[in-house]
């Protein structure tokens, strides 16, 4: 194998797969991939639904670089998704907090993007091992072997879930181009736990409502005692913002501990928790479990640290499990008005690859979608 193309696009995911279906010059291009399949992370996102975009989408939802995000959200915004995706026959439903899910399955999507993609070369199977520039062409090496092209579009995404193909390539294509890239870390994930938490472990299969702060950004929603730790969408949304150091989960937020007292009933009863997260907390507290009447006023004063729980995790559950990935490209590195790097012409970085990222509720898909229609529609242009 040793072939020319005018463009070449690492990654058929779902920032690839958009820019492909929305290239104009579709002839001579080529997608890499080194899965079986396209669209691996859009079949069994959203537990097989796909949480393709969320009703409100702003740069507030996201980590990075506030006025690109924003630019480039703008070019092609959550209704334009809406749109695309309705208008090609995607049946979609709204879940709560505005999650545009599919009604039926991920899967309808990917067909959606074969049916965009017919008439573009595709090769799976395929690991692009490095890139270099040779005679004026980008130099892609793979294990199949060598491959030519004018353009270079690097959607090759994030370093999560390493088994649906994550690589560092994207990365390595930008610092070779002398790009910056910043630190990275799993994000979207579960936390692990220090050994005064190891109480949590009992409690594996609970799920209770929470506030989680991190880094001045209140996360709410439900967390889950996993085995491993605590996960959970508030959690995983937590996980976005955190680096390391405390986190402070609120167990009972918006509930007042003075409209226990003097109560009859038993403080696990009274606790708007499950009851065996109640009872586990009581004793981790050194509270016996008894009617409110009964509890003294220091004894009351102790269930406050339900409100303000503040602890280390000791890390997250990795990359194996982590929906996104932290860090990347430095974005203003790269022209928002058509992900052009600003080191090297014709090379281009679009999706998770870039240092932008969403949190939980189709925000990540979105990037993806709205980053490649940046690229696609101004493919090309000198104007920038
Ligand atoms: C379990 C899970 C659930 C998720 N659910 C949601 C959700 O519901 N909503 C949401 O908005 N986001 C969700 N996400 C995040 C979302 O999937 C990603 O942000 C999005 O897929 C990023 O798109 P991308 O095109 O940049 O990268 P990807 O979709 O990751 O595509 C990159 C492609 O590049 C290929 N590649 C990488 N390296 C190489 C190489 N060296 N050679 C050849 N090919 C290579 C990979 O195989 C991959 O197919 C989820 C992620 C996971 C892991």
């Amino acid at each position: 194998m040793n072939k020319n193309y005018q463009t070449i696009i690492i990654g058929a995911g779902a920032s690839g797969l958009m820019f492909a279906s929305l290239l104009q010059a579709k002839s001579n291009t080529l997608i890499i991939d080194s899965n079986k399949n396209i669209g691996a992370k859009i079949a069994i996102s959203g537990g097989g639904k796909c949480n393709l975009t969320n009703e409100i989408v702003s740069s507030d939802n996201y980590l990075g670089i506030e006025w690109f995000v924003q630019s480039v959200l703008s070019r092609f915004d959550e209704q334009q998704v809406l749109e695309w995706f309705a208008g090609r026959g995607l049946e979609l439903i709204v879940r709560k907090d505005g999650q545009y899910f599919c009604e039926n399955s991920a899967n309808d999507i990917i067909d959606i993007f074969k049916r965009e993609v017919v008439d573009t070369e595709i090769l799976l199977d395929t690991k692009v091992i490095d890139v270099h520039k040779e005679n004026g062409l980008f130099a892609i090496k793979s294990n199949k072997g060598m491959l030519y092209s004018e353009s270079l579009v690097v959607a090759s995404g994030g370093l999560s879930f390493p088994r649906l193909g994550a690589s560092s390539i994207g990365l390595d294509i930008a610092k070779s181009f002398g790009h910056t890239t910043t630190v990275t870390a799993p994000a979207l994930v579960g936390f692990t736990l220090q050994s005064e938490q190891l109480f949590f472990k009992e409690l594996s299969g609970s799920s209770v409502f929470v506030s989680v702060s991190v880094d001045d950004k209140v996360h709410s929603g439900d967390m889950l005692f996993a085995h491993r730790g605590i996960s959970g969408p508030a959690i995983l949304n937590a996980s976005l913002y955190w680096e390391k150091g405390n986190i402070e989960i609120d167990f009972l937020p918006n509930f007042s501990l003075d409209s226990i007292k003097g109560s009859k009933k038993q403080l696990s009863t009274l606790l708007p928790l499950p009851k065996k997260v109640a009872k586990a907390f009581l004793d981790y507290l050194g509270v016996t479990d008894r009617a409110a009447e009964k509890v003294s006023t220091e004894e009351l004063g102790k269930l406050k640290v339900l409100q303000n729980y503040s602890f280390a995790p000791a890390g997250t559950f990795g990359y194996s499990k982590a929906e996104v990935t932290r860090g990347g490209v430095v974005a203003d590195e790269v022209d928002p008005y058509n992900m052009m790097s600003l080191k090297e012409a014709n090379l281009y970085f679009i999706g998770e690859v870039l240092d932008v990222t969403g949190e939980l509720g189709g925000y990540n898909f979105q990037w993806a979608f709205s980053s490649a229609f940046a690229c696609a529609n101004s493919f090309g242009d000198d104007d920038a």
